[in-house]
C-alpha cells in the first residue's frame, strides 16, 4: 500500500499572506487539525494544533489584542518534511514515528502538493493491513526492523537517505534550487580495524560521527551511506560554502586526534568529495561526489575535493 491510497485530499490551505484569525476560522469551519500554507501548489509551511497551543500559552502570559493579525509566516514550520505520493505506507509511518510528525504533506514527482496523511491515518491503515494478514502480534517488531536510523551510529540509515534523495529529486525538478552533497569516507579504516580490532573500529566510527556533528549547521543532515562512508546533505550551502562544510567536518575529525599508528598521519582522518548542481538528479551528484572523493584519496587522504 502506498501513501496515495490513504492520503486525504481534503486539506485546509491558506496563502502566505493569511493571518492567525484566518487559520482559526478555516480550521473550525473544516474541522481539521492543521493548515498548509501554499503558493502555486507548493507547500511553504504547516501550522498544526501544536503551534496554536503555543500562541494560546503566549496569550495567557502576555495577552495581545492584535494576536489575530499575526502572520502565518511567523507561526508556521517552514518547508515541512513531506513524502512522495508513491512512498510505501510503512516508510511513511516509520518516518512520522521517528521524527514525531503527526502530519505529512504528500507531493507528486513535480513537487506539487497532492494530499496530506496523518500519523493516525497511517497507523490505522497499517493495523488493518496486519489484521488482514493475521500478524498483529509482530506489528511492533516489524516497525522496529524498518527503522530509519542506523542502530550503531544513531544517524539516518541508507533507507532514510534514499527517501530523502527521492524528495530532493522531486523538489529540485520543481524549484531549480541548487543543492550540494558531501561524500565522506574514513581514511585507512581497514588498517585501523586490523590493528585495533573491530569493536574499537566501531567505537572510532561513533567518535567520527560525533566529531562531524559538532561541525554541522542545524540544517545539515548526516546519513550513513554504508560501512565507513557517510553522506552529508547541506541545504542552502553550495559551491564554496559546501566545500567549507566538508572541510569543517574533516578538521573536526583531525582535532579529535584519535590515534591511528598505521596511518601516515598517525591519527584517524577522513577524506571528502563535494558535488553540487541545480536541476540535476541525486544519482548523478552522488557519482560526481564519489569521483571527487577518489581524487581526495589519491592526493594523499585527509583532503577535500570538489567535483568538476
Ligand atoms: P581508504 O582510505 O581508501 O578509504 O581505505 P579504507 O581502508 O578505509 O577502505 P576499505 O574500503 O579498504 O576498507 C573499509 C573498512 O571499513 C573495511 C571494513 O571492515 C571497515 N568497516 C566498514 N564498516 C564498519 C563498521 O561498521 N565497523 C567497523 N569496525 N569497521 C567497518
Ligand atoms: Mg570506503
Ligand atoms: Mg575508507
Amino acid at each position: 500500500m502506498i501513501v496515495k491510497e490513504l492520503m486525504s485530499t481534503v486539506i485546509t490551505l491558506l496563502p502566505p499572506t493569511a493571518n492567525l484569525s484566518d487559520v482559526l476560522a478555516q480550521m473550525q469551519a473544516q474541522g481539521t487539525s492543521c493548515v498548509l500554507i501554499t503558493e502555486n501548489s507548493v507547500v511553504l509551511g504547516i501550522i498544526t494544533e501544536r503551534d496554536l497551543l503555543r500562541v494560546f500559552s503566549d496569550q495567557i502570559s502576555a495577552p495581545n489584542a492584535e494576536a489575530g493579525l499575526l502572520s502565518v509566516q511567523a507561526l508556521m514550520t517552514a518547508e515541512p518534511i513531506s513524502v512522495l505520493e508513491n512512498t510505501p505506507l510503512l516508510d511513511a509511518l516509520v518516518l512520522s514515528r521517528s521524527r514525531k510528525l503527526r502530519h505529512l504533506p504528500v507531493i507528486n514527482g513535480d513537487g506539487k502538493l497532492v494530499g496530506l496523511v496523518t500519523h493516525t491515518n497511517m497507523a490505522d491503515a497499517y493495523v488493518k493491513l496486519l489484521d488482514r494478514q493475521g500478524e498483529l502480534e509482530s506489528a511492533n517488531e516489524q516497525l522496529q526492523a524498518l527503522s530509519l536510523e542506523d542502530s550503531v551510529l544513531h544517524i539516518g540509515n541508507r533507507r532514510a537517505l534514499d527517501m530523502e534523495l527521492a524528495l530532493l529529486d522531486a523538489q529540485s525538478r520543481r524549484s531549480y534550487q541548487p543543492f550540494a552533497l558531501v561524500m565522506l569516507d574514513v581514511d585507512n579504516f581497514k588498517l585501523y580495524n586490523d590493528h585495533y580490532g573491530h569493536p574499537m573500529g566501531d567505537k572510532a566510527l561513533k567518535c567520527v560521527v560525533a566529531a562531524i556533528k559538532t561541525s554541522m549547521r542545524s540544517t545539515d543532515r548526516l546519513y550513513r551511506y554504508g560501512g565507513e562512508e557517510f553522506l552529508l546533505l547541506t541545504p542552502s550551502a553550495v559551491d564554496k560554502a559546501a566545500l567549507a562544510v566538508a572541510n569543517r567536518a574533516r578538521q573536526a575529525v583531525v582535532d579529535m586526534a584519535l590515534s591511528h599508528v598505521k596511518s601516515p598521519q598517525q591519527i584517524l582522518t577522513l577524506s571528502a568529495g563535494v558535488a553540487w548542481g541545480r536541476g540535476i538528479n541525486c544519482a548523478s551528484l552522488i557519482e560526481a561526489a564519489d569521483k571527487a572523493l577518489y581524487q581526495a584519496k589519491n592526493s594523499g587522504r585527509n583532503k577535500v575535493c570538489m567535483a568538476d
